[in-house]
């Protein structure tokens, strides 16, 4: 029987035409320090940002849940899926943020695939910066919501839209606090202040600042002072938590909102109590070692400093992410082999994951990199970029 999938072949073959193809790749390990048998390789591929999904207390912490309530939580969080660890969880994610409560979810995909819908309808208006991560994107698309984009960080334009709105209908404004793949810094004072003229809504993605900006981690929104300013931020326990699923955090009135309207909460399983445990042993360790975001932005400081002395341009990161601009979808291809070669693994981020012409290798610095691991980085990826033509 025909199984009809000839025009997928010949839409992949011209997506490997324009150097444009994604493939699996099989790793010995995921963390930001890799071997087998014979090899070593840094990897700047991970969101394990803190270095904590392997970390034993992190291990031991996801391991008692386990064994107590079993390896999945068997129903929605709504049908038969809360346990008390759910709401232990959420109490210390909503205090971590300054928040009155929080609620947790499959994952931050599934987090902003929720929110959005339950916060603006056909009649509303969400206003999205144009370098928002593809989840906020496809949250603003599922709401059926006017969807309007405002120029990356532009807070001018921000303004122009929501002056041309009309009065009536709700209006949400969405932007990143640290951006996933430029790791430059949203401006949140201004923008709360711009979206407070206008009576609009904000929503914070924190998934890159939770755990590493801010007092203890707690975030940018916090640390910017605007815990009770912005109507929700949301994060995830997968990047710098170490573990696996997503959070909002807001009023005590948003969360049972978002139980009554949020559907992939409402419509799908509960979080595991493994990935719940394992979520609680991370913000156990930040409690104890609330240092560790600061010591992460410190050696990300340092690789920006290496990288501007060897001839990069200063890519406007502030962050532990770090874009090295190529443009080009196959110059970065090539870079990124060439890395793999020294022992570094870096993904090459290509369009549509960016805009068109602005492939990049994006490189996130993770506790697990030394300053010799992150200067030996810099040499090898000046040394490939001088191959490339790129630098002198
Ligand atoms: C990774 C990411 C998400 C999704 O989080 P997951 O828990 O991995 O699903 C949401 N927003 C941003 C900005 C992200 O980078």
């Amino acid at each position: 029987m025909a199984r009809h999938d000839e025009w997928m072949a010949a839409e992949l073959a011209q997506l490997r035409a324009g150097d444009a193809l994604r493939a699996l790749e099989t790793r010995p390990g995921v963390g930001g320090r890799l071997h087998d048998d014979t090899c070593e390789w840094l990897s700047f591929a991970s969101n394990d940002y803190l270095d904590l999904a392997r970390h034993p207390r992190v291990i031991d912490a996801a391991g008692a849940p386990l064994v107590r309530w079993g390896a999945g939580a068997g129903a929605s969080r709504l049908v038969a899926g809360t346990l008390p660890i759910h709401e232990t969880l959420e109490a210390r994610l909503a205090a971590l943020k300054g928040c009155p409560a929080a609620l947790v979810g499959g994952s931050g995909y599934a987090v902003n695939l929720g929110l959005i819908p339950a916060l603006a309808g056909r009649s509303d208006t969400v206003l999205l910066d144009r370098l928002a991560h593809a989840s906020l994107v496809d949250g603003a698309v599922l709401s059926r919501a006017n969807l309007c984009r405002f120029r990356h960080n532009d807070l001018e334009h921000l303004e122009s839209l929501l002056a041309a709105l009309p009065a009536a209908g709700r209006k949400l404004v969405v932007t990143e606090s640290v951006f996933s793949m430029d790791g430059d810094l949203a401006p949140l004072p201004e923008l709360a202040a711009v979206a407070d003229r206008y009576g609009a809504m904000t929503l914070v993605d924190e998934a890159h600042a939770t755990g590493i900006f801010g007092p203890g981690g707690a975030g940018r929104v916090v640390e910017s002072g605007l815990a009770d300013r912005i109507t929700v931020s949301m994060g995830t326990l997968s990047k710098a938590l170490g573990s696996f699923g997503g959070f909002a955090a807001g009023s005590v009135i948003l969360r049972d909102w978002l139980v009554n309207r949020a559907r992939p909460f409402i419509y799908s399983t509960a979080l595991p109590p493994s990935a719940v445990g394992a979520a609680l042993g991370a913000l156990d360790l930040l409690r104890d070692e609330p240092e560790r975001g600061a010591v992460l932005l410190q050696r990300a400081a340092f690789f920006r400093a290496r990288l501007a002395e060897a001839g990069f341009p200063d890519s406007g990161s502030r962050s532990q992410i770090v874009p090295v601009l190529v443009g080009d979808n196959a110059c970065a291809l090539r870079l990124a082999a060439r890395l793999r070669d020294a022992g570094v693994l870096v993904v090459a981020i290509r369009p549509p994951t960016v805009p068109a012409g602005t492939a990049r290798l994006r490189f996130a610095v993770t506790l697990a990199h030394s300053e010799a691991d992150l200067t030996y980085t810099v040499e090898a990826l000046a040394a490939a970029a001088r191959a490339e033509g790129l630098l002198k």
